[in-house]
């Protein structure tokens, strides 16, 4: 057996050309989409991450600002600046660019992001919304895994998806949205005992870690879907992901490449997710829900899901 390999290039291609389209609609309605994206310090890596999301989005129709902070930024003024954007009516999705600085705190600060703003869906309220089968916003990453799975119209209910890999941004996530589409979800992560055990039971392996060549082909079941999130920089330059992708190429059913696997969904939903934002924000207030932290915070219904 030859896998079939995953083309996240093509995919998010097709992808932000359907939701160009509706950000230009909503441009041609006065509200064009706008992400503000803070960041703080000088680490380079996070700074091509923030070029790459502001380059996607003037390529597809959304007005980015970029807030480029010092490193020593007191946390108050980072929450001033987030309530400012709160308020702002021309901004309809906010992201902080992660890691932050010691001084400041995670949870403070993507806590007081306005809930319908949230567009990376990392707000408690967000998150809670997602555990609970009424996702808003959804993590970007494992969204985009979601969407590569749809798209390849790969069936997930009634499947076994082993995910190796915990992390508030993907892996939890991932679990959450994989047992919402009916999948049996196992989470493996650093501590567990025997990790070639479980992915030797997966139809459906997401493997998001930072460990090149975690997965090797004796830990796949023949013919299963295997989706590679790690991103790794090798001594050489090269950037591998967390599987032998070489090695799995006769074992696995499909597979996801990297780089062009999950790593072009992931801003691909970004965008996705802010339009729905401008969308949500464009349709007008919604009564039925009132965020307890922001006078500002409101989720709307999505005019773009059913
Ligand atoms: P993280 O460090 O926050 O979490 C890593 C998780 O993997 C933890 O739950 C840890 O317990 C588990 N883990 C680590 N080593 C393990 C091992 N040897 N065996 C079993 N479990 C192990 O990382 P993260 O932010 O979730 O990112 C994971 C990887 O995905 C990284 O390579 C990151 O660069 C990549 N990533 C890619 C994208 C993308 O767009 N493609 C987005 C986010 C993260």
């Amino acid at each position: 057996m030859k896998a079939k390999i995953i083309d996240g290039v093509a995919i998010a291609s097709k992808v932000r050309a359907e939701w160009k389209q509706r950000a230009a609609a909503l441009s041609s309605q006065g509200c064009q989409p706008g992400l503000a994206v803070i960041i703080i310090g000088d680490d380079p890596a996070s700074h091509v991450y923030v070029r790459n999301k502001a380059k996607a989005c003037s390529d597809n129709g959304i007005r980015s600002t970029v807030h480029a902070l010092p490193r020593t930024i007191p946390e108050a003024e980072l929450l001033a600046l987030i309530e400012a954007l709160n308020r702002d009516r021309a901004v309809h999705g906010i992201l902080v660019q992660l890691p932050l600085p010691a001084h400041i705190r995670s949870a403070a600060v993507l806590g007081a992001i306005a809930a319908d703003k949230d567009v990376d869906g990392f707000h408690l309220y967000n998150v809670g919304a997602l555990v609970t089968g009424n996702a808003i916003f959804s993590p970007c990453t494992p969204f985009g895994v979601m969407k590569l799975l749809e798209c390849e119209r790969i069936p997930v209910s009634g499947q076994h998806a082993v995910i190796i890999g915990a992390s508030n941004i993907v892996g939890k996530p991932m679990a959450a949205m994989l047992l919402e589409a009916g999948a049996t979800v196992t989470i493996c992560h650093v501590k567990t005992r025997d990790l070639a055990f479980h992915p030797r039971l997966a139809d459906i392996l997401v493997v998001a870690t930072g460990n090149p060549k975690l997965v090797t082909a004796d830990m796949v079941k023949p013919g299963a879907v295997v989706v590679d999130v790690g991103i790794n920089r090798l001594r050489d330059g090269r950037i591998v992901g967390d599987v032998d992708f070489a090695g799995l190429l006769a074992t696995a059913g499909h597979i996801t490449p990297v780089p062009g696997g999950v790593g072009p969904m992931t801003i691909t939903m970004l965008l996705v997710n802010t339009i729905r934002a401008a969308a949500a924000a464009h349709a007008g207030p919604s009564s039925h829900f009132k965020d307890q932290h922001h006078d500002t915070a409101r989720v709307h219904p999505d005019p773009f899901l059913p």
